[in-house]
């Protein structure tokens, strides 16, 4: 498995991870399960996701060591003002003593305090307690101002990122800043772009399929990846993307799927409080 380094202490994070996002919790549980003994190592929830029990669950019963598995969690909009008490609750539901990444889920402009979330997560930081975070749904003016104000650069921005929506100007604002990008619905949530006969020529081509061509697109773009999937034998598929590559006609081809379709939210305006 390719890792990447975060801009904070050497942490290395696994390429290619998992998302839980709409798995109950007693599915997610079974899915992560089924997820470790394919061979991921980096697993993607939220406090929104109310499913980090099932996630802690999965990996007590992996008996993987600790330091084998790569965390995230992320802090729900509605507790942006008490950060350090909501991520204590999520590591308690999660069951560890500390989590690879701590995410802020949405800047929630209108409520105005991502900033003030900011300042504890880089206390939660410096505490030991994250070994690193980041942001999530940042656009380039909330990034820019976190710059401005914060200590620390976010190592990572996790955004909506598939072929249909290649989000290539934050892109690159995130390399120029030293800031990973983490794509969320890499695979356009299984809705049209799988079906496109662009990706079933170059699956085809690869004997591989169009959610495997999508993936691989993203890890030679460089993007973290987090696909998700409750099926077995999608769960193994989609991390079997490590024994082919993608010619530069064929990145050519993924690219022109742009056609500037979001699938989620505009972070600018989004302010749901769950
Ligand atoms: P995704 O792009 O990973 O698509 C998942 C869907 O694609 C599955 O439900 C299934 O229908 C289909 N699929 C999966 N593997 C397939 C395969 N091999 N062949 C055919 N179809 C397949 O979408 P997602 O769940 O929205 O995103 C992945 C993860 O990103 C989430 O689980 C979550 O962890 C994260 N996420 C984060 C945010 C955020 O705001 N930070 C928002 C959405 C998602």
């Amino acid at each position: 498995m390719n890792s990447l380094l975060l801009n904070t202490d050497g942490v290395q994070i696994p390429q290619l991870g998992f998302g839980v996002w709409q798995v109950p919790d007693d599915e997610a549980e079974r899915a992560v399960t089924t997820a470790f003994q394919a061979g991921y190592r980096h697993i993607d929830t939220a406090r929104l996701y109310y499913n980090e029990e099932g996630v802690g669950r999965a990996f007590r019963k992996s008996g993987l060591p600790r330091e084998k598995a790569f965390i995230t969690t992320k802090l729900w909009n509605a507790d942006h003002g008490r950060a350090e008490e909501a991520f204590e609750e999520s590591l308690a539901r999660l069951g560890l003593d500390y989590v690879d990444l701590y995410l802020i889920h949405w800047p929630v402009p209108d409520q105005d305090k991502y900033i003030q979330a900011w300042k504890s997560l880089e206390k939660i930081y410096r505490n030991g307690r994250a070994r690193a975070i980041g942001v999530s749904n940042f656009n380039v003016e909330h990034l820019t101002r976190l710059i401005d104000e914060a200590e620390i650069t976010p190592s990572i921005n996790q955004i909506e990122l598939h072929p249909n929506f290649p989000q290539t100007a934050l892109r690159a604002f995130h390399e120029a800043n030293g800031i990973l990008t983490e794509a969320w619905s890499p695979l356009g949530q299984g809705k049209g772009l799988l079906n496109d006969p662009a990706l079933a020529t170059l699956a085809g081509k690869h004997g591989k399929s169009p959610a495997q061509i999508v993936l691989r697109w993203h890890i030679q773009l460089g993007n973290v990846v987090i696909p998700k999937s409750v099926t077995p034998a999608r769960i193994k598929e989609n991390i079997q993307v490590f024994d082919f590559t993608l010619d530069p006609e064929d990145m050519a081809a993924i690219g022109a799927l742009n056609n500037g379709t979001r699938l989620g939210p505009d972070p600018a305006n989004f302010n749901w409080m769950g």
